[in-house]
């Protein structure tokens, strides 16, 4: 793996240690009188460490496809692994809540915002060796695909038109067209909460429909390892353009505020996968609003914000279409789309 070139970022900091503080911190954790001492002490730590490279009351619709949350109390971008490192170290050492997130494009922020620390992950670059994609986890999918192209490896076509980064999607498993992450990531290179740095083969990743075991462990993914395979550049273009196509007649077009398919793809009776969207039509899904969140015309499955959505709109469309579905059907969604309340713990 010594002759990789690198394309992009700070790639030869990856294998820099783990931040020996985030280690301390979980065996001597801070403790704090009130909610108030906690965010002035996190301030405080935030100063001391990024100086005023980070932000304040930030409105997390900006960080958000939906385009719907209120104020973050702080707001941190991390370009540099070192920096994503130091962030997630610093709010464990203050026992502060935080979350980690890459492009906004499968989370319904509160629109109280969130009461501790949002981390942006703009770590970004990829390099090539040895048949495989190296690639830090804030990369967004299409820039991973430009640079599987530029190599000429192919088998990623799948992800094409899916927003969002690496991280996320190694989290969230995601995938289409009957392929997922799961199928090509051959390791991960994930930050524990408590300071220590592991690489985890694929396979022990925990991976099942739009899961993995990350969303319970509140690992974060600082690295992938993809395996693709050389093959035809020209045919791995028409590929993707099929499925681009494919996307834009089901899809909403491009730029609408939503997160993508709201609830997964229940299992049916026989264990086959049964399209959300079918179910939420024939239950009587379309045309339903509340508020600025209103179902998609042309596909059940997505909740759009129409301009003035609020997540509690949101919260609640989706909960009476859950209850259409199951007086139906006798079947119970379960989100595909992550709501992240305002005091929402980091673990
Ligand atoms: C128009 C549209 C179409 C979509 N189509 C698809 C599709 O076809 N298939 C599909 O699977 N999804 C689809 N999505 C959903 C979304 O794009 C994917 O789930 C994507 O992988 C989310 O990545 P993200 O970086 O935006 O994650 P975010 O929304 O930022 O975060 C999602 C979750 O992942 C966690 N996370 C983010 N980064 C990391 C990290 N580095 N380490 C650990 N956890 C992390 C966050 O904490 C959060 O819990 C679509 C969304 C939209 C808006």
């Amino acid at each position: 793996m010594s002759n990789f070139t690198q394309t992009n970022g700070n790639y030869s900091k990856i294998y820099a240690k783990s931040e020996v503080s985030a280690r301390f911190a979980s065996k001597f954790p801070i403790s704090y009188n009130t909610a108030m001492d906690k965010s002035q002490a996190l301030r405080e730590a935030l100063v001391e460490l990024f100086g005023d490279a980070f932000s304040v009351n930030v409105p997390l619709s900006a960080m958000s496809s939906f385009e719907i949350g209120g104020p973050a109390d702080f707001f941190y971008e991390a370009r540099r692994l070192e920096d994503l490192r130091a962030a997630v170290a610093l709010a464990v050492r203050q026992r502060a809540p935080y979350r980690v997130i890459g492009g906004g494009s499968n989370i319904l922020f509160a629109d109280e915002g969130f009461r501790g620390l949002i981390i942006r992950n703009r770590t970004e670059g990829t390099a090539y060796g040895e048949g495989r994609l190296r690639v830090l986890s804030g990369t967004s999918l299409s820039a991973l695909l430009r640079a599987a192209l530029k190599t000429d490896l192919t088998g990623l076509e799948f992800l094409v038109g899916i927003p969002g980064t690496v991280g996320g999607a190694v989290s969230g498993n995601a995938g289409a067209f009957g392929r997922s992450v799961a199928d090509v990531l051959e390791s991960a290179v994930i930050l524990e909460p408590g300071g220590a740095e592991r690489t985890i083969p694929g396979e022990d990743l925990g991976f099942g429909y739009r899961n993995s075991s990350l969303r319970k462990s509140s690992g974060i993914v600082l690295e992938a390892v993809l395996a693709s395979s050389p093959g035809d550049r020209k045919a791995s273009e028409a590929l993707m353009r099929d499925h681009l196509e494919t996307r834009r007649t089901k899809h909403p077009p491009w730029g609408t505020p939503c997160a993508g398919s709201y609830f997964k793809n229940p299992c049916s009776t026989d264990g086959c996968k049964v399209a959300a969207g079918r179910l939420l039509d024939e239950a009587g899904a379309r045309g339903m609003s509340v508020g600025g969140a209103a179902v998609y015309e042309k596909h059940c499955n997505f909740i759009v914000n129409t301009g003035n959505a609020t997540c509690r709109d949101v919260l609640l469309l989706a909960q009476k279409m859950k209850d259409k579905v199951q007086a139906k059907f006798g079947v119970r969604l379960e989100e595909e789309v992550i709501h992240l309340p305002a005091d929402a713990s980091s673990v």
